[in-house]
């Protein structure tokens, strides 16, 4: 099924935040994907199933830890925000949000994976949209948290700062803006990437051996 354009630049936020910490740098993939709609995707090679499964599970026991103490459990659908900007509109659903009976309340991520800079970006960004997208937040103070299968990992709220503000909204100018920036292949970002060659024509195969010279130096 070929994509279509989208009226509006729509970003879902965990297309930024490998960007935002450098772990990928093709700014080309999230451009076309907040600029369109319904694209082929590329089939997978991780275990999926496998996956949501430990996800549920491990999402399921952090928010049981908070129940019966007086805290207020939102649990993914339920913490759906659209931010809407005069460039682009931002997505997201933070896992759990713990709401208090005081003006505050804790966004947590829940990762089964390895620990990365960018779930430490993607929580910034929560607490950065939550107050602003949605009324229940208005006015309220967010702290953030991530939490590993060993370890729960604190989100300062002094990482948004200025120089953090400023690099994410210039990103979402280059994403939102009405020319692409340029594709930037490579077999170690194209194969975690689920835009296919028909969409992408620059996409590096897999099966492609890696580029090198030859050497009489060492
Ligand atoms: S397939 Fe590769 S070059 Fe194309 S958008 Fe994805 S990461 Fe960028």
């Amino acid at each position: 099924m070929p994509a279509t354009p989208r009226a509006f630049p729509y970003i879902w936020t965990t297309w930024l935040t490998k960007l935002l910490t450098g772990e990928s740098s093709c700014e080309w993939a999230a451009w076309f994907k907040a600029h369109h709609q319904g694209y082929e995707k590329q089939p997978s090679d991780s275990n999926l199933a496998q996956w949501q499964i430990e996800h549920t599970a491990l999402l399921a026991e952090t928010g049981h830890k908070f129940l019966g103490s007086g805290y207020t459990v939102h649990v993914e659908g339920q913490n759906s925000f659209r931010l809407h900007g005069r460039s682009a509109v931002l997505a997201g659903q933070p896992d759990l949000i713990i709401e208090s009976k005081s003006d505050s309340a804790l966004v947590i991520d829940v990762k089964t994976g390895s620990e990365r800079a960018s779930h430490v970006a993607q929580v910034m960004v929560y607490m950065y949209a939550l107050p602003r997208a949605l009324d229940q937040y208005k006015g309220a103070r967010i702290a953030g948290e991530i939490h590993y299968p060993n370890r729960i990992q604190r989100v300062p709220r002094g990482g948004l700062d200025q120089g953090f503000m400023h690099r994410f909204i210039t990103l979402i100018h280059r994403v939102a803006a009405p020319e692409p920036p340029q594709p930037l292949p490579s077999a170690a970002e194209c194969r975690f990437c689920d835009i296919t060659i028909a969409d992408c024509p620059e996409r590096v195969d897999q099966g492609a051996p890696p580029s090198g010279g030859t050497t009489d130096d060492f």
